[in-house]
């Protein structure tokens, strides 16, 4: 297949290389990154879009999305698909999606989950909003770079399914910091609490397969100095998507919009910039009720 992949950064570079490596001709752009293996550089977004069959973009945000594909839609044959796997804002995608359709092209919202592990290992899952015409097109692709793709719903639908499954994340990252510093306090022993609470009804993935105290349970960025991983910023910015839904959808999320405060002064106030998002732990530890 002919593809076109825009943003090459720490996803997308091995998203693409993996996409290249399965024998597809992939023309890349980025404003900073380097190419990745077996991607022949384009000069512009259009040009990377310009006779693809299908166009992947791997964006920061929505507004740098919304602004790619102003560019990148006009350059596109009808017929191809636009396939957006950023984490964005639900109105971005739809707004996208929209344009992409009265443009003659199909379109996709295929946020992602696994991180740059995941991404360079090719066990990446997609959630995916569109059509299911469109996503049968992408299918043998999301098959290279992932593990697993659901199809959501309607445009839209994968990226809310990313933030409500990340704003469970965030929360529950959280309750377990909070239940590790508290048990630290009862003089539980950590050791204790997860062989207790990781088979009990407490488990959760921020416990088993990633749980935030040093030297318990399986190896994660707790033994790497809060090296991320995930970083806070990155929870941060998904917490805020989560409220933002909220809003505009009036949904009543008071645990999401308590963790997004929290993350947010983790990050802004904190020492939490550029560290893993399980660094609540040793937050918690040095801090008393406020
Ligand atoms: P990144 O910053 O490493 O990559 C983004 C890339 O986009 C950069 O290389 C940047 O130069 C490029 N870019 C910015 N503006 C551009 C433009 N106008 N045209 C072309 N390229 C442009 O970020 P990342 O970690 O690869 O994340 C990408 C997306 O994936 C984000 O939406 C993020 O939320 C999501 N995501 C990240 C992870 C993770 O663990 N890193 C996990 C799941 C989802």
């Amino acid at each position: 297949m002919k593809i076109g992949f825009i943003g090459l950064g720490h996803m997308g570079g091995p998203m693409a290389a993996n996409l290249a490596r399965e024998g597809h001709a992939v023309a890349g752009f980025d404003t900073a990154a380097p190419m990745p293996e077996g991607v022949a550089r384009a000069d512009s977004a259009a040009a990377a879009a310009a006779g693809a069959e299908v166009v992947v973009t791997m964006l920061p945000n929505g507004a740098i999305l919304r602004g790619v594909a102003e560019e990148t839609i006009p350059a596109m044959t009808p017929g191809a698909v636009f396939c957006d796997c950023s984490t964005v804002d639900v109105d971005s995608a739809r707004a996208v999606a929209q344009q992409a359709r009265t443009a003659g092209l199909g379109t996709l919202d295929a946020p992602v989950s696994g991180g740059t592990a995941g991404a360079a290992a090719g066990t990446l899952t997609f959630m995916v909003g569109g059509s299911a015409e469109d996503f049968d097109t992408v299918r043998p692709l999301f098959e290279i770079m992932g593990q697993k793709a659901v199809l959501c719903g309607d445009p839209g639908a994968g990226q809310a399914a990313k933030i409500c499954n990340n704003m469970i994340l965030g929360a529950t990252m959280i309750v377990t910091c909070e239940a590790f510093a508290l048990a630290d306090k009862l003089g539980l022993d950590r050791t204790k609490m997860f062989d207790v609470v990781s088979t009990s009804s407490g488990y959760s993935w921020s416990m088993n397969a990633y749980c935030p105290a040093p030297g318990v349970g399986p190896v994660s960025p707790a033994d790497n100095g809060y090296t991320p991983g995930f970083a806070a910023e990155l929870m941060l910015k998904d917490l805020r998507l989560s409220q933002q839904a909220a809003e505009s959808a009036d949904a009543d999320t008071p645990m999401g919009q308590l963790a997004a405060a929290l993350y947010a002064r983790f990050v802004e106030e904190e020492d939490g910039k550029g560290k893993d998002f399980s660094a609540m732990l040793p937050r918690f530890e040095k801090r008393h009720r406020d």
